[in-house]
């Protein structure tokens, strides 16, 4: 964006911002009679509370020509949560942010959410009033005006908006197939001991109880009445903030957490489509200084109920961000603290770090509340899920053994789970701050950021598992970079879009790299850097060190990965993430096949055009990915598979039940269905969709390319050898086999493959019903099978590959859940996240 336009947007958010009411004078009658006797709180409004009515009145101020009695930013959270991973609803779990206008309209008070999404930017009134009735704006309650008060302001009861469902609790249960549940009014009431008044806001929570009929197994496991469900709303009005401060557009190239408006006033030739990045307003003192203290600076407050020693590993690495301040030239402007003694974590005043509890493991969040017209951050809002510390504990546990436990140094896991915590506190907080993921951070400068998600960096030495380095200390090179682009003060004067554009310029030339969640997330994604829970910039090398670490961990994997006294069952939770231990590298490697790296240039800047891996590092993966599905890497010694069937009594436990291989009531371990899975893992990403697609593309375009016919000749060659004698991996083969040959018909009939992609598919697998109709000799057993596969793959009647597909998808493979070092987000575990 040029200057002439940037100065022009600067022009329409200052035009958008500043309005103000004009006061009319009016007549108090019936005031003094309505508000006999009830506490007053003064704030950004007088506040009511009526303790003996159950009621709380809001003082608006006198109406302006347009009926608008207050106009504020609207917060909801909900103060008491659900306690569910899969349903959502936690503890201080944020809703969208909004701008409410109270508007007055005869003896009533209306609430209304403005539409901030789409605007007339600098344009006439005539131009701003056609967008504005363009597009629906949200009327959500309507409330009697009690009294007039002094000056014409109304005093209105908003005990009924205080009750209603502004979180979404009913429609929540509902997506999360809980059950049809509906606000109860009669259950649900405010809260008159913990209403706050302010300067500049205002605290109300709700206690909402929804009830249904038939409630889900979540509700079941945790509520004690599942039919009746009680929550606790909490409402924030907070002041609109004051003028000055400066929005910042998105740049593609570093990525900030942003909202897109749409600006019908632009210019023909401008963009009508804006990114406002998410930030802090953040001033130095001397703003011609390189270096300055702040006006104000931005601080963290850490929740009290997060116990020692965890509350100071989280202050400690929340506070590795005062590094990347201080090095973009903000001296002292980031700190944490733990909070004090009765700081609500919601007042809209403070940024917390709250510690949140629920029944299974599952996300931690950060977020940014930001203004929704300016992209002004109110307000930093961060969930740690608290079982989180717990698998990892149980993941150090199983690659190291219990004997350490307690005894300090690098290889303790608990000292690794506070060395992790570090970590998650720096990572949501960086959300907080404005920041999305950045997942080629692992790639480039040993770890560039806290943004990526991280596995333990595990050394092998001597032998044996080292984790003085499992995870970095310290803010990464490119969240200073980061912080510097996002918070860049410039002194009076400067060419800020210039300014900002030789930032990035000057980080790229320095290495700086950015993959985003959507270009890392998909199994099918095509950026050889964008992968989660990878490590080093090698994905080859990084898959077979992690099956190294795989191998020695299980090679004396047993009893002594237990706490002494465990239940011997817990052996079955304990192994899957360690078996599994490779799963991350998997994916990382097979973005390298059809993976294309391309940057999120901007047109001019020299790093637009996107290039394919070449080709024998494409092949390179292949054949890293390939050794993941020799049964030998799949086998377990018979010692340890007869330790992992011990059962359990008593009631089932949720966190066990949904962690292990296979049925949780039947304890007898099954070998060959945990090899089955973690093929699947490697032929989900070998055969996405995406990635075949991409494959026949770029090899067509560049016959030195892996092509297709090449991917799946190789694969189907390693996974059937000609002549495999009867040993003791013999199941297991038959078990990778067989999936091969059924991953491989589910994704001829993925409608996402390309015609010509399902077409070598398909004779790839007739090709393979041909050899297996011809037979391999060998085992009864591995005759059978080839027999049942030819039967299917070669009956065109029947349509014997849909058959096997749909069998498939009507029974799939249920893979215990992933990140092993995260919440399991990739998966039913848990829904949606930042
Ligand atoms: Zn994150």
């Amino acid at each position: 964006m040029d200057r002439k336009l940037y100065r022009w947007f600067h022009a329409v958010l200052a035009a958008l911002v500043l309005t103000a009411a004009p006061a009319r004078a009016q007549t108090a009658t019936g005031f003094a009679a309505a508000t006999a006797g009830l506490q007053r709180l003064d704030g950004l409004a007088p506040v009511y509370v009526d303790k003996s009515g159950a009621r709380v009145l809001l003082l608006l101020p006198p109406p302006a020509a347009d009926g608008v009695a207050g106009r504020y930013i609207y917060q909801v959270y909900l103060r008491a949560g659900l306690g569910s991973t899969p349903v959502g609803l936690d503890r201080s779990e944020p809703g969208p942010t909004r701008i409410i206008v109270f508007r007055r309209v005869g003896k009533k008070i209306l609430a209304e959410y403005e539409n901030d999404g789409f605007r007339a930017g600098s344009g006439s009134a005539d131009e701003a009033r056609a967008v504005s009735q363009s597009f629906a704006h949200s009327t959500v309650w309507a409330g009697d005006v009690i009294a007039e008060g002094p000056g014409g302001t109304s005093l209105v009861d908003v005990s009924g908006w205080l009750d209603r469902d502004a979180f979404g609790v009913a429609e929540t249960l509902k997506d999360a197939k809980q059950g049809a549940f509906k606000l109860d009014a009669g259950l649900s009431h405010p809260d008159l001991d913990t209403v706050q008044a302010f300067p500049e806001n205002l605290e109300f929570d709700a206690n909402q109880t929804f009830t249904g009929d038939e409630p889900g197994a979540q509700l079941r496991g945790i509520v004690p009445d599942p039919h009746a469900v009680t929550l606790v709303v909490h409402h924030s009005l907070i002041k609109l903030p004051e003028p000055g401060f400066e929005p910042r557009l998105s740049d593609p190239r570093v990525g900030p957490i942003d909202h897109l408006v749409t600006d019908y006033g632009a210019p023909l030739g401008a963009p009508i489509a804006l990114r406002l990045a998410h930030r802090f307003r953040l001033e130095k003192t001397d703003p011609t200084a390189a270096r300055s203290p702040v006006i104000k600076p931005i601080v963290f407050y850490v929740d009290r109920a997060a116990p020692e020693p965890i509350r100071d590993a989280l202050v400690e690495g929340a506070r590795w961000w005062s590094q990347a301040f201080d090095a973009a030239g903000f001296e002292d402007a980031f700190r944490v603290e733990v909070a004090p003694e009765g700081m609500s974590p919601l007042d809209a005043r403070y940024n917390f770090i709250n510690w949140v509890h629920r029944q299974t493991r599952g996300w931690s969040y950060g977020d940014p509340i930001a203004d929704p017209r300016t992209g002004e951050i109110i307000k930093g809002s961060v969930l740690l899920g608290s079982l989180r510390a717990r698998q990892d504990l149980m993941i150090y546990l199983g690659l190291l053994g219990a004997a350490g436990t307690g005894k300090g140094g690098p290889n303790d896991p608990q000292t690794i789970v506070l060395a992790r915590l570090r970590q998650l506190a720096a990572h949501e907080t960086g959300h907080a701050l404005g920041f999305n993921h950045n997942f080629a951070g692992s790639t480039f400068d040993d770890r560039a950021s806290v943004m990526d998600y991280p596995p333990p960096r595990v050394r092998i030495v001597g032998g044996g598992l080292d984790f003085s380095d499992a995870y970095a200390v310290g803010i990464g090179t490119w969240d200073k970079f980061a912080v510097r682009w996002l918070y860049a003060q410039f002194p009076p004067g400067t060419d800020e879009p210039a300014a900002l554009n030789a930032l990035l310029e000057d980080g790229y030339a320095h290495g700086m790299k950015f993959v985003s969640d959507d270009d890392s997330r998909p199994a099918g994604s095509a950026h050889p850097d964008g992968a989660l829970w990878d490590d080093g910039p090698d994905a080859v090398a990084g898959l077979e060190h992690a099956l190294a670490v795989r191998r020695i961990a299980l090679g004396r994997f047993g009893l002594a990965n237990l706490p002494p006294g465990a239940p011997a069952s817990d052996l079955r939770r304990v192994i899957v993430p360690i078996y599994l231990f490779h799963r991350y590298e998997i994916d990382a490697a097979a973005k390298l096949i059809g993976g294309v790296n391309f940057n999120y240039a901007v047109a001019g800047d020299g790093h637009e055009a996107a290039a394919p891996t070449p080709a024998p590092r494409q092949r390179a993966a292949l054949k890293a990915l390939l050794e993941t599905v020799d049964p030998a890497t799949l086998d377990l010694p018979d010692p340890l598979v007869a330790l992992l069937s011990d059962g359990q009594s008593g009631v089932s436990d949720p966190q066990f039940d949904v962690e292990v291989f296979g049925d949780p009531a039947k304890p007898v371990f099954d070998l060959p269905a945990a090899a089955e899975v973690a093929a699947d893992v490697t032929f989900a990403d070998l055969l996405a969709p995406a990635r075949l697609n991409r494959v026949a593309d770029l090899s067509a375009r560049d016959p030195a390319q892996l092509d297709l016919h090449e991917l799946l000749a190789t694969t189907v060659a390693a996974v059937f050898p000609k002549a495999a004698a009867p040993d003791r991996v013999a199941e297991i083969r038959r078990r990778v086999q067989a999936r091969l040959i059924i991953d491989m018909a589910r994704t001829e009939q993925d409608r996402r493959l390309s015609p010509s992609a399902a077409a070598e598919l398909k004779a790839s697998l007739v090709d393979l019903g041909q050899r297996l109709r011809t037979a391999r000799g060998g085992a009864a057993a591995d005759q059978a099978l080839d027999a049942y596969f030819a039967d299917l793959l070669l009956d065109t009647q029947r349509d014997g590959i849909n058959i096997l597909a749909e069998r498939d998808a009507a029974a799939p493979m249920a893979t215990p859940p992933g990140m092993p070092i995260g919440g399991g987000e990739d998966d039913w575990l848990v829904g949606a996240a930042p």
